[in-house]
């Protein structure tokens, strides 16, 4: 379960506008990662967007399924109960952590929500403030660095625990080291889940069952990691 298909998807943010993806096709086999690569402004995170349905392909401009059905055909709410998003640029509310990572999981235990924590290695920045983990569910408004919001934001994710994921460019406002750490957690959340992960290097994305290199809004290139780099 879970198969993905862009079929001949083209999009422009406003209509008649200047068109962002052209007549882009490729397919996310179940539990399987599809990397997408390129460019800043190659249309990475617009086809993300487009498979979260914050934006809807035109009618006439292609379609993207999921296990067969198109994405516009069934409501927001369940084809977002299936699918995490770590967007590029996360937004949190002016609450505590914990509040951050169980919003719209009202079922989640305390546990859950501190194993999503540690999964995301929240309380290493955590840790060092005088109350650890009580701060992180005590204090409102807490000032996090980019870093800090982004591993929230996987966190959050982690704990939606759905059958697709997506991650645009997830750890790219993380140091190398932490960006290692939360690479492998992702790597082990995404095992046996279908997955879109786009990322700026081909290095962060050698496991992935296909790499597709998007330019200008088409497919340039698409391939294993090995025959990637055998290109050039
Ligand atoms: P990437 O993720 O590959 O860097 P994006 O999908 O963010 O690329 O952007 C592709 C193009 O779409 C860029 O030229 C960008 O300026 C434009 N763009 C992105 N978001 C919007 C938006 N909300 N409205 C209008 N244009 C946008
Ligand atoms: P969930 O599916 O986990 O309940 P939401 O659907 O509310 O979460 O949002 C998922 C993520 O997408 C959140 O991190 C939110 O900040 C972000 N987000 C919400 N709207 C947009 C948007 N228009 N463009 C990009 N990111 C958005």
């Amino acid at each position: 379960q879970g198969r993905v298909r862009f079929e001949n998807v083209s999009f422009a943010y406003e209509s008649g506008g200047r068109p962002i993806l052209h007549d882009l096709s490729f397919e996310i086999p179940p539990g399987r990662t599809v990397a997408v690569v390129g460019p800043s402004g190659a249309g990475k995170s617009t086809l993300a967007r487009l498979l979260y349905r914050f934006y809807d392909v035109p009618a006439g401009a292609g379609r993207i399924t999921v296990d067969g059905q198109d994405i516009r055909e069934v409501t927001q709410a369940s084809l977002r109960a299936a699918i995490g998003i770590v967007p590029q640029d996360t937004v949190l509310f002016n609450d505590t952590v914990a509040y951050n990572i169980g919003y719209g999981r009202p079922s989640a235990t305390p546990a859950e929500i501190e194993g999503a924590a540690r999964s995301a290695h929240i309380h290493d920045f955590i840790a060092g403030t005088p109350q650890g983990y009580a701060t992180m569910v005590g204090e409102r408004g807490l000032k996090l660095s980019g870093g800090e919001k982004q591993r929230v934001a996987i966190a959050r994710t982690l704990l939606k625990n759905p059958p697709i994921l997506i991650f645009d460019e997830a750890t790219s406002a993380l140091d190398s080291a932490n960006e290692r750490a939360i690479q492998a957690e992702l790597q082990s959340a995404a095992r046996g889940k279908t997955a879109l992960v786009i990322a700026h290097r081909l290095s962060t994305v050698v496991d992935a069952h296909e790499i597709v290199v998007l330019e200008h809004g088409r497919v340039a290139e698409r391939g294993s990691h090995a025959a990637l780099l055998a290109h050039g």
